[in-house]
């Protein structure tokens, strides 16, 4: 397994702290939601600097396709990093994951349901996690 070099990874946008748009796991499970007649919009500011991958305005439910090492998946982000960049990658991902509740708090706030999806989820089933968005839509009802 080949490490990526701090310097290549640097001019990421990760780094910059911006979420990575179009990954093939946010497309995924867009193409899994509206096949299932879901209607969304994508990458809209909702509240001030957060921008959701993609929202369902009809249910007021914002998603987020989180990427399982930048945001510390339980399963995919390693405990323990290793070599000279290590604390900066857990600095990043702490910071990460404070913005990731910084903005759960601040779209419940302002009436919107938060959903969150490892990628990794999407990449095992695609289909499951577009029924989770569509459950959480169910689940908020109609707001109209
Ligand atoms: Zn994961």
């Amino acid at each position: 397994m080949s490490r990526p070099s701090w310097v290549a990874t640097e001019k990421g946008s990760h780094l910059r702290g911006r979420r990575t748009r179009n990954t093939k796991p946010e497309m995924e499970l867009r193409r899994a939601v509206h096949a299932l007649g879901l209607r969304f919009r994508l990458h809209r500011q909702v509240v001030s600097r957060c921008t959701p991958d993609f929202v369902l305005p009809r249910w007021k439910l914002a998603v987020f396709v989180d990427g399982c090492f930048w945001h510390g998946c339980p399963d995919h982000s390693p405990a323990q990093f290793k070599g000279p960049n290590a604390q900066k990658w857990r600095t990043k991902i702490d910071t990460n994951q404070a913005r990731d509740r910084r903005n759960n708090l601040l779209l419940a706030e302002a009436g919107w349901q938060v959903l969150r999806i490892w990628e990794c989820a999407i990449r095992k089933d695609a289909e499951l996690a577009a029924r989770e968005v569509e459950h959480a839509a169910k689940e908020r009802g109609d707001l109209d």
